[in-house]
């Protein structure tokens, strides 16, 4: 079995506060958020980074990337405005090595990141 820790949420045997789900992707909040809303958004099936994603299908990629905007949406970010990041590898900061989306809502975000 895969002992990856998202792999372990998505399978339900880790705790985690889980916003949505389908059956290919499951939404849920991030244990350290660095926002008022920290949501993460991943593809059940195992895949370590974005760069690593070969072979997906546009269509799942594009649902993945829409499902953001709607959950988005959804917790009423839609006119305030929110920011959806993909850390990828070691210099983009990535931590988890499962594909995960970042939705960061509800202050006012500084640009450009560290
Ligand atoms: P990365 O740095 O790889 O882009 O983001 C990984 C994120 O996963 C971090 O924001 C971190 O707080 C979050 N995270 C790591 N382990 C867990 C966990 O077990 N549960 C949840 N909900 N979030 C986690
Ligand atoms: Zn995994």
């Amino acid at each position: 079995m895969n002992e990856c820790v998202f792999c372990r949420i998505a399978r339900h045997e880790l705790e985690a506060k889980v916003v949505e789900e389908d059956p290919d992707f499951i939404a849920f909040h991030d244990a350290h958020p660095v926002a008022p809303a920290h949501l993460l958004l991943i593809p059940k099936r195992h895949v370590a980074s974005l760069s690593e994603w070969v072979g997906v299908e546009p269509d799942v990629a594009g649902r993945w990337l829409l499902r953001a905007r709607d959950l988005a949406s959804t917790l009423g970010f839609a006119k305030s405005g929110y920011r959806l990041v993909i850390n990828t590898g070691e210099w983009g900061g990535q931590t988890v090595a499962h594909l995960h989306l970042h939705l960061l809502a509800g202050r006012v975000l500084q640009w450009p990141p560290g």
